[in-house]
């Protein structure tokens, strides 16, 4: 085991190269199976922000200046290495997220999604032609990248949530500057050696490592032009608002609090399993995980009963596995969030909530210092309650019950959040007008974690998304590009129209 002290430092990537300050800060990266220091993580200081932007607006001078042929050329490379070496990078996630192995290429594998969308970049950077729009005047309008952009991400998909923006920013010709989340952060460094080996110019993508100070460095850097940042409610508020102030584009994906509504005509044994799947896969960390199951009576009691029994047959362990294989579910993050998620079940109960299955307390044999906590079912919860109300981002399922329809769209639309929600029902009728009038950024029918594919764009309501473009898809190639407008004309010696001092009008 590691030492704080003998634990190996995770650099940034600067300039096509590993950079690490000597005795500058640091902070512990956990295996949150076992809950040792497995390493240490550098935190930026000015000089690494300074050297980072810099050699982000040289690389950005390099890579802008490529062709779209060449461009294309280095995405593809990297699609081919990821396919090829994905099986790397699962296990980095899984050593200091936790998730187990599957889970983890299963977000590798919905980021790469975006990488091949992206791969198609030129018809969509490709711009507008109208010849002719006034006699001898030709209008037309070219998509340029925007220069140095900054992409802060959290630690809950420490590949695909940078992958929903990097391989679109590069394609459109930017240099991106990753600040991951310094809870694992050695996914966003394996991705940049793989840039280097696909051909990516240096500088083109840099990883800075850190915590509040980088972020704040970039967010105040003239360099940085737009900012996408992915975490948490008042963060992405905090970042909206400040890079906003700095003249920066942005869009902050904040957090969540995910509604399914079960109407009484649903196939209950289908709306359990996939209650379970969702609302503890990746043990809850996921912005799109299921929090709370909504039952339009008379159901509540039947799906209980059903959920119960599934979630009683979860195996949890080590993300990695065991000598019995995968299990279902890997432990939290850190000691702290589990503890966090833990207070959210005390007040469910101090509230009048009735824990149907208890998380608390949960260990595993052999790993008794990692971050366990057990898939948690709670009934009877007041909306009044803040563990209703907030988002708890762990395996904690809340059931609440409504009368009807009416009354569970009022509830969901009566949250501060919006950015994922599903119905289940098999009446088309209901699932209709749930898709109209629900206030919440994406929606499943019968499918309970929506997450756009590559070519829709993700992104919630409300609180859920500060700022005007979604990511990936249409909206992210909006948000990296920038439109310039050309209106021209070749002069006809015989017709120029000699001086005329009023405003420009069409003939
Ligand atoms: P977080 O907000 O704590 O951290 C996100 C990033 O912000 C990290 O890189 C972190 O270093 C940085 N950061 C933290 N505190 C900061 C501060 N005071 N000033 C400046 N930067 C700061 O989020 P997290 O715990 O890493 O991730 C979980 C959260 O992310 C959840 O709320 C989840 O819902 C949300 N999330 C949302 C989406 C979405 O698409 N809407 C997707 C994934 C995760």
């Amino acid at each position: 085991m590691n030492s704080e002290a003998t634990a190996p430092v995770i650099p940034h990537w600067i300039d096509g190269a590993e950079r690490v300050s000597a005795g500058g800060r640091t902070a512990p990266v956990h295996n949150p199976a076992t809950g040792e220091v497995a390493a240490r993580v550098a935190l930026a200081n000015a000089d690494e922000i300074d050297a980072a932007v810099a050699s982000a607006q040289r690389g950005f001078q390099t890579w802008s200046r490529y062709s779209v042929a060449k461009r294309q050329t280095v995405l593809f490379a990297f699609r081919e290495l990821l396919n090829a070496r994905r099986g790397e990078l699962a296990e980095i996630i899984t050593a200091e997220h936790g998730k187990v192995l599957s889970d983890a290429m299963g977000e590798i594998m919905r980021g790469q999604e975006v990488v091949e969308l992206a791969c198609g970049f030129p018809h969509l950077t490709k711009g507008a032609y109208s010849e002719n729009a006034s006699s001898g005047i030709d209008v037309y309008s070219i998509k340029q990248p925007l220069g140095v952009v900054a992409i802060i991400s959290p630690f809950n998909f420490p590949a695909m949530v940078p992958m929903w923006f990097f391989p679109v920013a590069i394609a459109a010709g930017n240099a991106v500057v990753l600040k991951p989340s310094e809870k694992d952060p050695s996914a966003a460094l394996w991705i940049a050696r793989l840039w280097a080996e696909a051909g990516l110019p240096d500088g083109v993508f840099t990883v800075l490592q850190g915590d509040r100070a980088a972020v704040d460095g970039l967010l105040e850097s003239p360099v940085v032009q737009a900012v996408s940042f992915v975490g948490s409610t008042p963060i992405a508020q905090y970042i909206y608002e400040t890079a906003s102030r700095t003249g920066k584009r942005v869009q902050a994906l904040g957090g969540a609090k995910n509604h399914m509504m079960v109407l009484p005509d649903a196939d209950l044994d289908l709306v359990a399993d996939q209650a379970v799947n969702a609302g503890y896969g990746a043990a809850g960390e996921r912005c799109m995980a299921v929090s709370v199951v909504l039952a339009v009576e008379p159901v509540a009691d039947a799906l209980i009963e059903k959920i119960a029994e599934r979630i009683q047959k979860l195996r949890i362990g080590n993300g990695a596995g065991d000598a019995d294989g995968e299990p279902d579910m890997g432990p939290l993050i850190t000691g702290e969030h589990r503890d966090r998620v833990a207070g959210y079940v005390d007040i469910a109960e101090r509230d009048g909530g009735r824990i149907v299955v208890d998380g608390r307390g949960c260990t595993v044999e052999g790993h008794e210092d990692g971050f366990w906590f057990g898939p948690t079912l709670i009934d009877d919860l007041p909306t009044t309650s803040r563990a209703y109300q907030e988002e708890i981002f762990g395996p904690v399922l809340q059931v609440i019950r409504v009368s009807t329809f009416q009354e569970g769209l009022d509830l969901i639309n009566s949250g501060r959040f919006g950015n994922g929600t599903a119905i289940f029902t098999n009446d088309g009728g209901a699932a209709r007008r749930f898709q109209h009038e629900v206030q919440v950024g994406m929606i499943g029918i019968n499918v309970p974690i929506p997450v756009p594919v590559a070519y829709h764009s993700f992104g919630g309501w409300k609180a859920s998304l500060f700022g005007d473009a979604k990511a990936y898809g249409v909206h992210g190639f909006d948000f990296f590009t920038r439109e310039k407008a050309v209106t021209s004309r070749w002069l006809d010696p015989a017709a120029h129209g000699g001086i005329d001092l009023g405003f420009p009008q069409n003939s």
